[in-house]
Order: C-alpha cells, then structure tokens, then sequence
C-alpha cells in the first residue's frame, strides 16, 4: 500500500530517511520543502552531492578529507611539521581547526579499534603514521582520541608503536568536559585541552 499520493515523493523520502539522523517524517518534511523551493535548488543540492561523492579523495598524507592528493593543511609549510595530531576522523580536525590552538599537521586514522565491531589496527590508517615518522622530522604525536574504552586502548596501541622512535607521544588533556567526542566538546575546552596536554605516561597513571 502507497502511503504517499506520489511514488516519486516515496522514493525521494526513502532515500533521504537513508540518512543518519533523519527519520521518516523529517525526511516527508526535507522533500516537501526540496518541491517547494525552485527547481534550480533540487539541481543544485543534487549535484553538489553527487560531485562531492565522485570527486573527494583522501589525503595520501594524513587521510583527510581532500579535494587534491595532498589536503590544504599538509600543504601549507606556514604549519609546525614536527607535530602530528591523530585523531579518529575528519569531523575532529574541523573541531580542532576551530580552536585556532593548533598548528601542527594531522593523521586521520578513519575509525578507532573496536573488536567487537570487527575494526583492527590494520582497518585503520596507522600503518602510515609509522611511514610518516621514518620519512618526515616528527617530534611530538598528540594523542586526540576519545576517553572511551576503544580510544584508550587505540593510544595505547599507537603509543607503544612509536615509542621505540624517540617520539614524544602527548595526550590532549581530558578537562572536566572532554567528552566521548571531540566534535561535541567547546572549542575554548578543546582548545585549552591541546594546549595543556600530558606526556601520554602521565594518562596512563592517573586510569
Ligand atoms: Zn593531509
């Protein structure tokens, strides 16, 4: 039985309830307004999407969100190439990008480990962080993971990976407020948490 009068509008409402965070009313609500709106923006919103989705690729550096090989931060040599914050994917450099409290260079690892899940080290965009200490000058890796179970012991993983090169491994410092994601931590508490971060021993004591 068709709930809706149009097929096309059923469809269209599938597809958008595909969505994380969108449910079947919210996406009935998305397609009526997309109808209502001129046609040029359903063209626009469309295309847009699908460019995005053709066209991105991932940074053969840091595995960020990139529309070249080498993403705008890794480009730019005005930033502090001695210092690499990992962190588990793209939506936590945008938080940090936000604070404006960090200079350095990024590795996007795309996931943390979750066995449960099924995600190992090698799921993960690690590999490359040790490539990246032998061919480039790293002094400091910040750890910038999130305080759960699989973050803590994806930094523990990590930090007993590159220890063995003379790296100082940090860890961001986890405020009254540092929540499970870095994404939903203010930016004046995310920025003061980089900027007040720990030698990763030091994290390992306290928990
Ligand atoms: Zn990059």
């Amino acid at each position: 039985m068709n709930e809706y009068s149009s097929k096309l509008l059923e469809l269209a409402v599938g597809e958008l309830s595909r969505l994380p965070g969108i449910g079947k009313k919210t996406a009935l609500r998305l397609a009526l307004h997309i109808l209502k709106e001129e046609e040029v923006f359903a063209e626009n919103l469309g295309s847009s999407i699908i460019k995005m989705r053709k066209e991105i690729v991932f940074c053969k550096k840091c595995n960020n969100i990139s529309d070249a090989d080498t993403c705008e931060i890794c480009a730019n040599h005005k930033r502090d190439e001695n210092t690499i914050c990992v962190v588990e994917d793209t939506r936590d450099v945008l938080a940090i990008e936000n604070t404006a409290q960090f200079n350095g260079l990024y590795h996007v690892l795309g996931g943390i480990i979750n066995p449960i899940e099924g995600i190992g080290p090698n799921d993960l965009f690690i590999k490359h962080l040790i490539e990246r200490i032998h061919h480039e000058d790293i002094r400091e890796i910040i750890l910038a993971l999130p305080a759960t179970v699989e973050g803590d012991t994806t930094s523990f993983y990590i930090y007993r990976l590159v220890k063995e090169f003379g790296v100082n491994v940090t860890t961001i410092a986890r405020g009254v407020a540092v929540g499970d994601e870095l994404e939903y931590t203010d930016e004046i508490t995310l920025g003061r948490s980089i900027l007040n971060r720990l030698p990763f021993e030091n994290s390992m004591k306290r928990s």
